[in-house]
């Protein structure tokens, strides 16, 4: 298969732009977001330039205009700003009231509108409504056609590729691939990762190591202002100490959507691998077991994640509430009973969430309680357990599966969409090799 000349591939969605058609037009100081430019009758509109002015003779002129929506004000006042004749005013609000609640137009949008040169009788109006549709208004005759136009956007499929150095963000935010793709953006693809993608998988914050190595298959629709009005993660590849995990994003005939492992297993276990969402885990925290409070080393059972006091704590997987009061130097501590006799323990906390109490049923995710430094604690961070008929254990030994693999009736169209994913992160590795022979993946993608 021949190599993409870029590793962007676009595709125009099949809603191209409408342009207004416009006869000569002269523009005058439009400001957009500063001053306005309050609807000038034609006395207070300074001379165009000549060449202008040459050109303006050929056909008839119009002249743009530029103003803003303030602060508390309605569509009825720009309107009358724009000096309109009422009538005008009048059958264009009715009209555009058929588009758009006018209500909903928020301050600073900006209205551009045409008056003829000499008339100043307004021709053409245009008001961005949000990010993705734009409301056009043209005078015929008497009356007024106005449509809604969504702006245009092309869909970019694109490959984040790099090596874990200091942090996942980090590593994500420099990754080669599209050097497009926002900080932003890349810091939601992490999140996406860490708590929906692997969130059974990988503890995002305990189990990265410097040297392991991320593919992402990324897709976005993109405006024309580089902005994304949609994102998904079509494909994870990561190495993470030596093991591999994947997944692969499909679209089910029937209208769901999920992950999926290579052989079409769902990703979903028992067990979630982290009680705290990633991006509220501080990363600096010791790792030592060295009791600050107690001033030795005491075993220790279990995991310390520091994170701000108030951080939601989730309930790792299904289960009855077994304890949710006071218990000694755990502090304020929740116990979920959880089948196939597991527990998890959450301790330190500032305070429960709303009707957490013993015998009540909780789901996976679920609000549980918040992080705090109550009981034998020097900062805010949560002591998390994880037990099998009571003796601790590591959550990640545990496999049992909870999500349903692909159905034999999709297997076809998984094994498509797979193949187009696969081909496509292939081709990302087949050109890194190209561009420096006989370096791999992690050298030439290593970032730092
Ligand atoms: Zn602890």
């Amino acid at each position: 298969m021949p190599l993409p000349s870029s590793l962007t591939r676009q595709s125009s969605m099949a809603n191209p732009y409408r342009i207004l058609a416009l006869g000569m037009f002269v523009a005058f100081g439009a400001a957009i977001g500063g001053e306005f430019f309050s609807a000038a009758a034609p006395a207070e509109v300074p001379p165009p330039p000549p060449t202008l002015l040459a050109a303006a003779h050929a056909n008839p002129a119009e002249v743009a205009f530029t103003d803003t929506l303030r602060r508390g004000e309605t569509i009825t006042q720009l309107l009358a700003r724009a000096e309109l004749a009422d009538t005008d005013a009048r059958s264009l609000l009715d009209e555009l009231r058929q588009h758009h609640d006018p209500r909903r137009l928020k301050p600073g949008s900006v209205l551009s509108y045409r008056k003829g040169f000499s008339s100043g009788e307004l021709r053409a109006l245009e008001m961005r409504l949000d990010a993705d549709r734009t409301l056009n208004a043209r005078r015929e005759g008497t009356a007024w056609d106005v449509r809604v136009e969504e702006v245009p956007v092309r869909t970019d499929t694109v490959v984040l590729s790099g090596v874990v150095e200091s942090s996942l963000y980090r590593a994500l935010a420099s990754a080669e691939g599209d050097n497009d793709v926002p900080t932003g953006e890349r810091e939601r693809v992490v999140d996406l990762l860490a708590d929906r993608i692997f969130a059974w998988q990988i503890d995002f914050s305990r189990d990265l190591r410097a040297g392991d190595e991320f593919r992402v298959l990324y897709e976005r629709q993109v405006r024309p202002d580089g902005t994304a009005r949609t994102s998904r993660v079509l494909a994870v590849q990561m190495e993470i100490n030596g093991r591999t995990h994947e997944a692969y994003h499909f679209h089910s005939p029937d209208g769901t959507e999920d992950y999926y492992m290579r052989d079409g297993g769902s990703l979903k276990r028992a067990f979630l691998r982290a009680p705290l969402e990633f991006r509220r885990i501080s990363s600096a925290f010791s790792k030592s077991r060295f009791h600050p409070i107690l001033g030795k080393n005491r075993p220790h059972n279990g995991v310390d994640y520091a994170a701000a006091a108030g951080t939601p704590v989730r309930a790792v997987g299904d289960g009855v509430i077994g304890r949710a009061g006071w218990g000694g130097g755990y502090g304020n501590v929740v116990e979920i009973r959880h089948q196939r006799g597991y527990t998890s323990r959450y301790a330190h906390l500032r305070g429960f969430a709303n009707g957490i109490r013993p015998g009540v049923r909780v789901r996976q995710g679920d609000l549980i309680g918040y992080v705090g430094a109550t009981g034998l604690a020097t900062g805010p961070h949560l002591h998390y357990e994880f037990h099998a008929n009571g003796r601790p254990v590591d959550p990640n030994s545990i496999k049992y599966l909870t999500g349903e693999p692909i159905p034999s009736r999709h297997r076809g169209p998984f094994t498509r969409t797979l193949g187009l994913q696969l081909s496509f992160l292939d081709e990302w590795v087949d050109s890194l090799r190209l561009a420096q022979p006989g370096a791999g993946l992690a050298s030439t993608a290593a970032i730092e």
